[in-house]
């Protein structure tokens, strides 16, 4: 249980273990070969999850702002992409935004 009451999922990002404290690197090859390893620069764990998985019809303008700043945006969309990620904003893009990306390539 983690507390969040909405649609952010339990593997949503910052396990501070596993992935380390954002923007503190860790040893190189803990980085690199790990599929989340971007997740450690990822610029949404210092802020609100919710954000990123609003409620139906929320805004979704904040967390796009976000990740405008963010260092691993194409990282984050792609593995979004390649993941299937039905929820929530990666890489910047809601999911619809996403399965537009999809179809165009
Ligand atoms: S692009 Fe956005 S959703 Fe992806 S890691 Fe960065 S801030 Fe988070």
């Amino acid at each position: 249980m983690t507390g969040y009451r909405s649609g952010v999922p339990e593997n949503w990002f910052v396990d501070p273990v596993n992935l380390g404290v954002p923007g503190v690197r860790r040893p190189a090859e803990a980085d690199a070969d790990t599929a989340l390893g971007w997740q450690a620069d990822a610029l949404c764990a210092q802020t609100d999850p919710e954000a990123f998985f609003p409620e139906k019809g929320g805004s979704t303008r904040d967390a796009k702002r976000i990740c405008t700043s963010c260092d691993v945006r194409d990282q984050c969309l792609e593995y979004a992409l390649k993941n299937d990620e039905r929820f929530g904003i990666w890489g910047g893009l809601s999911e619809r935004e996403r399965r537009k990306v999809k179809r165009r390539a």
